[in-house]
């Protein structure tokens, strides 16, 4: 994870875990220390190997005591990731020391680890941290395997193996909650994503819907005066045609923002596909585009908002005559099958769209037209998802596109 940009809950946790953990640290030291050095030469007569006040003999529990001063500096000086990688660190540096000036030119055979160490390694997924962990398991490995060439002893095998299994459990614990956390992060950032569309689309729809009442009048008394003045012809058309779009744009702002209410009734798509056709030939037939449809003999109802569903197919077959600027043939199919539904194909012949560019054709604002407004996608998207639909685009640079609606059927 990425500790340069975290939320102050996580700051909070790592704290609490550092805390938790050099409290640990010092009680598993302490008590094990104690437990050998005191406890089971007085009580029994068992016979360690080694002698307590070898090595730096009372400076390893002076150095050690001191890596917690030396931690609390480092918390306030805001250090706060760094403090694990300190008191580890710290640790293995006096222990190799300590182990060193133990055993080095002796002829004393190597007692094996520290339960210290195990807890370095169990808490280790608790700091979510991969690179700690490896510090952390390769650290502990080093180390023994260092001791053991030094010292020439393959005594220190068993810490190695044992620490091994346990880096491998440790391991687990540390994926499963890295992948808790990465889920709970991806779905706070969705949740954020979904806000931040969501507040835009209602000030878009309250934008646009005071935008529409004086657009209408400007509407009106262009087209007043155009009627008035006819021979002054040349600058009306074009103001009414700039008015009509931005009617359009605030149309599908208004569209995303507040989706109307959808009224379901049993339609034939053929009607559907009929009725745009019939408003959009004679764009077509100006841009020497010709449009052939078929369809499948027997087509059951679907039930749908009619009207939002012509909005779909004339914004597909816009698009598709916009991409063919030198004419040519759109192609429209409508079938069924039952394990999918009605499909409708619309393909063209035009410019193509960059694969790289499709996850971007439902992004709002998203056009490579000069006057486009990018956002006939993202309602046609928004009203195919109403209506439990898909929709698939596919696409050939340069040849032309072919855009799949599926849509269920009605219910017998
Ligand atoms: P607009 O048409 O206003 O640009 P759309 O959301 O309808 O907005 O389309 C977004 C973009 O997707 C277009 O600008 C165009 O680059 C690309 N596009 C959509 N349909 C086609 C098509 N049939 N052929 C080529 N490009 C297309
Ligand atoms: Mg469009």
């Amino acid at each position: 994870m990425n500790e340069g940009r975290q939320s102050p809950k996580l700051i909070f946790e790592e704290k609490k875990a550092i805390k938790l953990f050099l409290w640990l640290f010092y009680i598993f030291f302490i008590t094990y220390s104690l437990f050998w050095s005191v406890i089971i030469p007085k009580y029994t007569t068992f016979k360690h190997s080694e002698n307590f006040m070898d090595g730096l003999g009372i400076w390893l529990y002076i150095t050690v005591i001191g890596i917690l001063p030396a931690s609390i500096y480092i918390i306030k000086k805001g250090n706060l990731y760094f403090v694990k990688y300190f008191v580890f660190i710290s640790y293995v540096v006096i222990d190799i020391v300590d182990n060193i000036l133990r055993y080095f030119g002796t002829n004393k055979t190597f007692a094996s680890g520290n339960i210290v160490e195990l807890l370095f390694v169990f808490f280790a997924p608790i700091f979510v941290n991969k690179k700690y962990f490896w510090t952390v398991s390769l650290g502990i490995i080093g180390k023994y395997c260092f001791i053991g060439i030094l010292l020439q002893d393959s005594d220190v095998l068993l810490p190695v193996i044992s620490t091994i299994i346990l880096v491998a459990i440790s391991y687990i614990l540390l994926t499963r909650f890295n992948s808790y956390i990465q889920s709970l992060t991806a779905a706070q950032e969705e949740l954020h994503q979904k806000e931040k569309l969501a507040l835009i689309g209602q000030m878009a729809a309250a934008i646009g819907h005071e935008i529409r009442n004086p657009l209408a009048s400007l509407k009106g008394f262009a087209q007043l005066q155009h009627e008035r003045f006819p021979e002054q012809n040349e600058y009306y058309p074009i103001m009414i045609q700039e008015i009509d779009r931005i009617d359009i744009i605030v149309n599908d702002l208004m569209f995303i923002g507040k989706p109307k209410s959808v009224q379901i009734e049993p339609t034939n798509m053929k009607d559907i596909i009929e009725y745009t056709v019939s408003i959009m030939r004679q764009q077509a037939i100006v841009q020497n585009i010709g449009i052939e449809s078929s369809y499948a003999e027997h087509l059951p109802l679907i039930g749908c908002d009619e009207k939002h569903l012509k909005q779909v197919f004339i914004n597909l077959l816009k698009n598709a005559i916009e991409a063919m600027p030198d004419g040519g043939t759109i192609k429209l199919n409508v079938q069924y099958l039952e394990d999918a539904g009605i499909i409708v194909s619309i393909e063209d012949e035009g410019c193509g769209i960059k694969s790289e560019d499709i996850p971007n054709l439902t992004v709002p604002f998203y056009t490579t037209k000069k006057s486009g407004t990018g956002l006939g996608l993202v309602v046609t998207n928004q009203i195919i998802k109403e209506h439990n639909g898909n929709i698939n685009i596919e696409s050939d640079l340069g040849k032309g596109t072919k855009v799949i609606v599926t849509l269920p059927v009605c219910q017998k």
